[in-house]
């Protein structure tokens, strides 16, 4: 119900355009003004009139008018969903940064959100109707598409960003693209530091990301670059490259460091008084992917399609390796067990080294003659 009375006209900043605000003031009306007593009355404090119902109607571009200051300010509204180990090592930098963060969870975060300065909704529902700018998914890579079908999209404004810091790429791209209707923005990205690595500074520690889908709108071009500039500001490398590139390069790189690191930690290995430079980079690399879910490293190996080629890699590698040894020490048994004698007589040849990654592997006739021609 609207209701108009006579006390001050004060506008809430952002809730009435300007023009409104003239056609209001315009219309007021002061029975004072029509006496016809001789001395001049005394002077009225300013009377306007005021809208005092809080559902009230609003002028029929005031989301619109909402939505353009927001956007023009750099500052975004951010939903984490996934609130854990990395959720919530992200929620810092964006918070200390200025932006507002939504945080929600399988499990209740509550107290955390609240000592970070975010605010905690259990239910999806509440979430989707604080109309974030962006939905920032930091769920485990196993448990996404559970969680993105969880969202209630109908709730959300029409063309809100979505975006993941999965470690995979290729996977929550896909996912994005086939459940997400087409007026939603989609950027995969990955940063490539953990709550470990990142304790400190984000200095030059990689960013990739994917301009998956971005409309061309300028108001959603800049959302994006407002999202981006969070982590260039924090200074990050940022690296733009496409979904699949990230996860062929991942599987070399960050599921091998990762399974090493795991292997040495089933070594136990501990800190002697002689450590080397090189075993303390050990105990390092075990300190850096241990405190990682497993969760996470079985997203790893599970959801990108070029992890499985590495562990064979890794295994003929290994298994490569003994063969050397085991046999340079054949070589030395034979010569203290038959001296001269085998001289000038059948070598044995040496391993080859593996094939580059993305080559098929040699056939042991194949890997012999490699050999033989290193030699
Ligand atoms: P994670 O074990 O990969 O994920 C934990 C998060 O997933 C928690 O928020 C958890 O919610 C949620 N979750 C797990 N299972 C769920 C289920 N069945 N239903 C709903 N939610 C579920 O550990 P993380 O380190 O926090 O990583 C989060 C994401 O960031 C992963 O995709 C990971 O690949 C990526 N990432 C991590 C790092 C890193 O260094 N940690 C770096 C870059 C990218 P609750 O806590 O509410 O249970």
């Amino acid at each position: 119900m609207v209701s108009f009375s006579s006390i001050q006209f004060q506008p809430p900043a952002a809730a009435i355009s300007p023009r409104t605000s003239i056609l209001l003031s315009h219309h007021h009306h002061h029975s004072d003004q029509l006496s016809l007593s001789s001395s001049p009355p005394p002077p009225q404090p300013r009377r306007l009139h005021c809208i005092r119902a809080i559902d009230a109607a609003q002028p029929y571009d005031y989301e619109a008018y909402l939505f353009n200051r927001f956007s023009q300010s750099s500052k975004l509204k951010i939903a984490v969903v996934g609130f854990g180990n990395f959720g919530q090592f992200l929620a810092k930098a964006f918070i200390r940064q200025g932006h507002t963060v939504f945080a929600h969870s399988r499990s209740n975060y509550h107290a955390v959100a609240q000592s970070l300065g975010a605010a905690f909704f259990p239910d999806p529902h509440d979430l989707c109707e604080q109309h974030p700018d962006v939905i920032l998914l930091c769920t485990s890579v196993i448990s996404t598409e559970s969680v993105l079908r969880s969202l209630p999209l109908q709730r959300l404004r029409r063309n809100t960003l979505f975006v993941d810091v999965l470690s995979v790429k290729e996977f929550p791209k896909n996912i994005f693209l086939q459940i997400l209707p087409h007026h939603f923005d989609i950027l995969c990205t990955h940063p490539m530091f953990g709550p470990e690595s990142g304790k400190l500074t984000w200095q030059n520690l990689p960013f990739v990301f994917d301009k998956v889908r971005i409309g061309n709108e300028d108001s959603r071009i800049n959302r994006v670059e407002a999202f981006l500039d969070i982590f260039k500001k924090e200074g990050c490398a940022m690296v733009e490259m496409s979904c699949a590139e990230h996860d062929k390069y991942a599987a070399g790189s960050q599921f091998i460091t990762h399974t090493m690191g795991r292997i040495l930690e089933k070594l136990q290995l501990e800190s002697t008084p002689i450590n080397t430079k090189g075993y303390e980079t050990l105990l390092n690399l075990v300190e850096n992917t241990a405190s990682d879910s497993f969760d996470l490293y079985y997203g790893l190996f599970m959801y990108n399609k070029n992890a499985m080629e590495q562990l064979e890699r890794l295994d003929l590698a290994f298994e490569a390796l003994k063969k050397e040894l085991f046999g340079h020490l054949h070589e030395v048994l034979r010569k203290q067990l038959f001296g001269k004698s085998e001289e000038g007589g059948h070598r044995r040849p040496m391993l080859a080294k593996l094939p580059k990654h993305g080559t098929p592997p040699l056939l042991p006739s194949q890997s012999e003659a490699v050999a033989n021609n290193n030699n």
